[in-house]
């Protein structure tokens, strides 16, 4: 099959030029390719690399009355998603264990329409089952440095972190940490919006992210930080970075868009922790090398009312990442590809993915950028439909997102490659993993 006359676009720049597919993959890229298969006709429309969302909470099995993934990935498919990458919750049981991962795989196996990769989570007293997950396929792990808001799903104490990341640093894996510190959570002074905004001081964010880049650096473990929400977090990041460690971090959509004050007009849609900030750390988060949805829904009931101490914190969003970032001038195309693929690719070691290039999986999403519009509950596709985005801008039409070349409809598991990234240092093991 050829994509005819497209505008392509990568993290490496934008060129027209004809895609050529054989199978699953991508066999050439370049202009007036010769074949007399069947063509897509995209002259005048965009070629973006399919997205890879690798923060989604889908909850299959378990709680499947907040999202399931047979809407969650069409969801993702409609707004160019070709990959994900799913929470070790809220799913029940949680992925602790590989009993429980077994139970999901099977899961998504029957219902993905788009490829998938799972998190494992790293609890206190699971070590012993950091090695069999990472066998049987992990992306790496997903530790809550506070409460996560679920009993089954406990936060990691300092010892079970550090000891945690000594193990995942020996597989040659990759520990991902929601970054709040729990002695510097306060008590609601009241049930309103702000009141939950200063609940959640930034204070809480900046001292875990420095706790966990020193356990990155004391124990060589490979670090990434979901959801970051601060200037201060983004720096502290960077600074690791430049300092040699092996640490990154993801930014979303609504920590982009919203402000504090924002929260009280938006309502319980908006909640999530840790909460929206101020204009100045949007600014900051602009410069995120990785921006994902963590789209973790749940039904309009638990988003119901204006008591802020008992409605349920998560955003709906995964349909619209995409579309949210092209309506806002603040990336060029490239930048967008490279914040929502292909970074996302080597960062967590995805081979042949996150780039139109051959040899790489015909993972892509034809859309026409000249249709503009805003989100509507009415074309969301979750499986309970409300998003805090409704009324935003967004731009792009889905023309056509193939999977594997073909149409979404059956994905395949994919499991973590070699890892790109270089072992930060003190672990003989780190960075080739002993994975089958
Ligand atoms: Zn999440």
């Amino acid at each position: 099959m050829i994509i005819r006359g497209g505008t392509v676009v990568t993290a490496r720049g934008v060129e027209t030029a004809d895609i050529a597919i054989a199978g699953s993959q991508i066999v050439a890229v370049g202009l007036n390719l010769a074949g007399d298969s069947d063509e897509i006709d995209a002259s005048g429309l965009h070629v973006f690399p399919g997205g890879i969302d690798s923060h989604v909470h889908f909850n299959e099995p378990g709680r499947t009355e907040w999202e399931d993934i047979a809407h969650g990935s069409a969801a993702l498919a409609a707004g160019g998603y070709t990959t994900f990458i799913d929470m070790p919750l809220n799913n029940l049981p949680v992925t602790t264990t590989v009993e429980a991962f077994d139970l999901k795989l099977e899961a998504m196996k029957r219902s993905s329409k788009v490829d998938f990769g799972l998190w494992g989570g790293l609890v206190p007293g699971n070590i012993d089952q950091l090695e069999p997950l990472v066998r049987r396929g992990v992306m790496g792990f997903k530790a809550f440095m506070c409460p996560s808001g679920i009993d089954e799903f406990p936060a990691s104490d300092p010892i079970t972190l550090r000891n945690g990341m000594k193990r995942i640093a020996d597989l040659g894996s990759i520990l991902l940490v929601h970054a709040e510190d729990p002695a510097r959570l306060l008590m609601p002074r009241g049930t309103g919006a702000l009141d939950f905004v200063h609940s959640r001081p930034p204070s809480a964010e900046r001292a875990a992210i420095a706790q966990a880049i020193e356990l990155s650096d004391a124990t060589g473990c490979r670090l990434h930080v979901v959801h970051v929400s601060t200037a201060w977090g983004m720096r502290l990041i960077r600074e690791a970075q430049q300092n040699g460690l092996d640490v990154s971090g993801e930014t979303c959509p609504h920590y982009l868009l919203y402000g504090e004050l924002d929260l009280e007009r938006l309502g319980g849609a908006g909640k999530c922790a840790p909460p929206f900030r101020t204009a100045s750390d949007r600014e900051a988060l602009w410069t995120a090398d990785v921006i994902v949805s963590d789209h973790s829904p749940c039904t309009l009931d638990l988003k119901a009312g204006d008591d802020f101490t008992r409605i349920w914190g998560g955003i709906s969003g995964c349909q619209s990442t995409l579309q949210l970032l092209l309506a806002n001038d603040r990336l060029d195309l490239p930048k967008v590809a490279a914040v929502t693929s292909t970074n996302i690719a080597r960062r967590f070691g995805i081979a042949g993915k996150g780039d139109i290039a051959s040899a790489h999986d015909a993972d892509l999403w034809i859309v026409d950028l000249k249709s503009e519009d805003v989100v509507r509950r009415e074309d969301l596709l979750y499986r309970n439909a409300f998003s805090v985005h409704e009324g935003q801008r967004i731009r792009g039409r889905t023309v056509k997102t193939l999977v594997g070349g073909g149409d979404p409809g059956s994905g395949r598991f994919i499991r973590p490659e070699r890892h790109s990234g270089q072992p930060a240092r003190g672990s003989s093991q780190g960075g080739t993993g002993t994975r089958s």
